[in-house]
């Protein structure tokens, strides 16, 4: 079935559940949203093979090299009340990773900027997670020369999908520095978004085995750097610091730094990007991650201590509060049309 885009709808935009314990495997008995299986998503739209579809209609060939070999870049942003925030950013940060990994499409940055507003209008979505993804697509056959393969674009947008939630957010995320070591970026590019996630979920394990909420993890040398799907910082005595490298350059990261810089000079609290290390961590004042599923999130405990006084900080509520308001700001937004 293929979808004609409606107009956008006044979806509240519901948070993807947590806890699969009660959840069935897909082609089991209770699959299916008939059935109530929380596991599938129902609400959504997606573009696949030139034609936009119900996201439960969505699949890929099998043989694509995305889903066999990770071979693939993406990238992920956010529509909140119907408006796309910093959408040139990520399209930006999407075409250099396909430009490092030696993708290219036949359609140009306008096209899919057309098939991103195209999903969620399908969707009816009003808040929404919209994700474009670049496969190297499938080898000719009996080749393994992944020159030979024709890549491929797909894209799709959800209900948007929260980190932490609002209500966790008052609390603040308790995290875990996992021993699992962040993959190196000499080996995978951190600075290409990729599927590469085998450590980040080990990791998140690591942080549900030690009754923490989610988890960061270190490079070779130690130092902390990201963790499943954001990046991090610390409000020590004397700076907001985040790390430089090893990480990916993160949309709300950038955000954040814009929004640090401008705080700083009002607060006398210089923005430093630099290794950032597990005792500068536990120490710091107020920690937050972010990420563009959830912005600005305050951290509370670190591996059972409270971060400065267990509460959200100052520095990181007025940054997130900034954070939001720039989402009613013309030069970062851009309406669903
Ligand atoms: N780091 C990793 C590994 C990620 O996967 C993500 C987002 O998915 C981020 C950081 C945060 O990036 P952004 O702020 O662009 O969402």
């Amino acid at each position: 079935m293929v979808m004609e885009p409606p107009t956008p709808g006044g979806n509240s935009g519901a948070s993807v559940a947590r806890g699969a314990s009660e959840r069935a495997p897909i082609g089991s008995a209770s699959e299916g949203a008939a059935s109530g299986n929380a596991n599938v998503v129902t609400a959504g739209a997606a573009y696949i093979g030139g034609k936009i579809v119900p996201i439960s209609e969505a699949v890929i060939p099998i043989l694509d090299l995305g889903f066999l070999h990770s071979d693939a870049t993406y990238d992920v942003a956010h529509v909140w009340r119907g408006r796309f925030f910093r959408l040139g950013d990520h399209l930006d940060r999407f075409e250099r990773g396909m430009k490092k990994l030696r993708m290219s499409l036949p359609i140009d940055r306008e096209e899919i900027r057309r098939i991103l507003h195209d999903c969620v209008r399908a969707s009816g979505l009003a808040n929404a997670y919209v994700e474009m993804i670049c496969t190297r697509g499938m080898a000719a056959p009996g080749s393994r020369d992944p020159r030979d393969c024709v890549n491929q674009f797909y894209a799709f947008a959800v209900p948007f999908a929260w980190i932490a939630t609002p209500e966790q957010q008052e609390q603040g995320l308790s995290v875990h520095v996992s021993r699992v070591q962040r993959i190196a970026p000499e080996s995978v590019d951190p600075t290409v978004k990729n599927y590469h996630w085998l450590d980040l979920v080990q990791g998140l394990f690591d942080a549900y085995d030690h009754d923490a909420e989610t988890a960061l993890l270190s490079d070779a040398d130690g130092n902390v750097v990201e963790g499943p799907g954001f990046n991090v910082f610390a409000v020590t005595a004397g700076a907001l610091v985040t790390p430089k490298a090893g990480v990916l350059k993160g949309v709300t990261r950038k955000t954040a730094l814009e929004i640090g810089a401008e705080l700083g000079a009002e607060l006398d609290l210089p923005v430093e990007e630099r290794a950032l290390s597990y005792d500068e961590l536990v120490e710091a004042n107020e920690v937050f991650v972010t990420s563009t599923a959830g912005g600005i999130m305050p951290v509370c405990a670190i591996d059972g201590r409270p971060v400065g006084a267990g509460v959200p900080g100052p520095v990181t509520e007025e940054i997130k509060s900034r954070y939001w308001l720039m989402h009613d700001d013309p030069w970062y937004f851009e309406q669903v049309d």
